[in-house]
C-alpha cells in the first residue's frame, strides 16, 4: 500500500467530529442475541498463526511458498468448520513479470452442518492480503506485512465460529497479490498491485453478490509492539466511528488514530469496484516497512489482540441489529 498525497496534517479535530457522528455513547454495553464473543480473541493464539506463516519465509505472489502458506490458512479455516474457497486466477500486473497465478482464498459459513454455505446471509467482510512483496536480493519475510493480519484473521474465524448465527453474516477474505512488482497503481488507471482485491470485487459485482454488503474491513500491519493505527484520511465516517467507541469501550482508543492521507490498500477496489464502505485498518507509521527487518520480534500479540477485539466488538454490535 502507499499513501495518496501529503496534502494534510494530522486531524486530531477530524478525529473528534468522526467518533462524535456514532451514535452510541461510550460505555454503553450492546443489546445483543450473541454474547460477548470479543473477550474470547486472543492475541497469543493469533500470534502463533504469524509464526507458521513467518516460518515459511518469503511469500509472494505465484512461488511455491505461497502454496504452503494457503495450504496453512485454508486447512486451519477448515478445522474451524468453515467453509472454504479457492478462488483461482491469472492476471499480467506489469508487462516485464508476465502472466502470475493467483488464489484468493474466501471462508463462509454452512448453516447446516454437511451441507454447502448458502452465498446469500453474508452481510460483512474482513479481509487482510497474505502474500509477500517480492524483494530482490533481500528475505523479506514480511512478519507485519502480511503475517500479523493473516494470524489475527484466522484468530477472527476460530471465535466467530462459536457463534454460528454471525459467522453466517460473514465473509473472511485472504487476498492474493496485494504487493505491487514495481509500484502500486490507481486500479481506475493501471494494473500493479491490489490484484487479488481487485479480481474479488469484480466477482462480487459481476454476480450482483456486492449489494448483499453492508460494509467491509481490510487488516494490514496491525501486530507492530508500538502499535498506532492510521486510518487512511477518507475512510467512511460511520464506520470509522463506529471502531472509535468500540476502542473507547474496550479502552483502547489511544491505538487509534488517522493518517493526513488517503491510502492506496486493498479497501480501495472493494469501495471502487464493489461499492461497498470499506475501511483499512493499517498501522502505516511501521519503520519496518518493506525492509529485511520487518520481522517477528517487532510485533506483540498484545496488538493482535487489540484490533481482534476492536472488530469484533464492532461486528457484534452491527451484525446484531
Ligand atoms: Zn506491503
Amino acid at each position: 500500500m502507499r499513501p495518496i498525497s501529503h496534502l494534510a496534517a494530522w486531524c486530531c479535530l477530524a478525529a473528534a467530529l468522526l467518533a462524535a457522528c456514532d451514535r452510541t455513547p461510550p460505555g454503553r454495553q450492546v443489546d445483543s442475541k450473541f454474547p460477548e464473543l470479543w473477550k474470547e480473541y486472543s492475541g497469543a493464539k493469533a500470534f502463533e498463526h504469524v509464526r507458521r506463516q513467518v516460518e515459511i519465509g518469503p511469500r509472494p505472489a505465484g512461488s511455491e511458498a505461497i502454496a504452503k502458506a494457503q495450504d496453512h490458512i485454508a486447512t486451519t479455516l477448515r478445522a474451524y468448520g468453515w467453509e472454504v474457497e479457492i478462488q483461482s486466477f491469472t492476471a499480467t500486473p506489469t508487462q516485464t513479470a508476465g502472466a502470475i497465478n493467483y488464489a484468493n482464498i474466501i471462508a463462509r459459513f454452512p448453516t447446516l452442518h454437511g451441507q454447502p454455505a448458502p452465498r446469500n446471509t453474508q452481510r460483512a467482510i474482513v479481509a487482510s492480503h497474505y502474500d509477500t512483496k517480492r524483494m530482490d536480493g533481500v528475505t523479506f519475510l514480511g512478519a507485519n506485512d502480511s503475517a500479523s493480519s493473516t494470524g489475527a484473521l484466522l484468530e477472527l474465524a476460530r471465535v466467530l465460529a462459536t457463534v454460528p448465527a454471525l459467522a453466517q453474516q460473514m465473509e473472511l477474505v485472504f487476498f492474493d497479490g496485494e504487493e505491487a512488482i514495481v509500484e502500486f497503481e490507481d486500479p481506475d488507471t493501471g494494473s500493479d498491485g491490489l490484484v487479488g482485491s481487485r479480481h474479488y470485487a469484480g466477482v462480487l459485482r459481476g454476480t450482483g453478490r456486492a449489494a448483499q454488503f453492508r460494509f467491509a474491513i481490510v487488516w494490514d500491519m496491525i501486530g507492530d509492539a508500538n502499535l498506532g493505527i492510521t486510518f487512511p484520511s477518507d475512510s467512511p465516517r460511520a464506520i470509522a466511528g463506529g471502531l472509535l467507541t468500540a476502542a473507547e469501550v474496550l479502552g483502547t482508543r489511544k491505538y487509534l488514530g488517522y493518517a493526513s492521507t488517503p491510502i492506496l490498500d486493498d479497501h480501495v477496489p472493494l469501495a471502487r469496484i464493489a461499492r461497498i464502505p470499506a475501511i483499512d485498518i493499517i498501522d502505516f507509521d511501521y519503520p519496518h516497512w518493506h525492509a529485511a527487518t520487518d520481522t517477528l520480534d517487532k510485533l506483540s500479540p498484545d496488538s493482535l489482540q487489540t484490533i481482534g477485539q476492536i472488530t469484533l466488538w464492532y461486528l457484534h454490535r452491527e451484525l446484531s441489529k
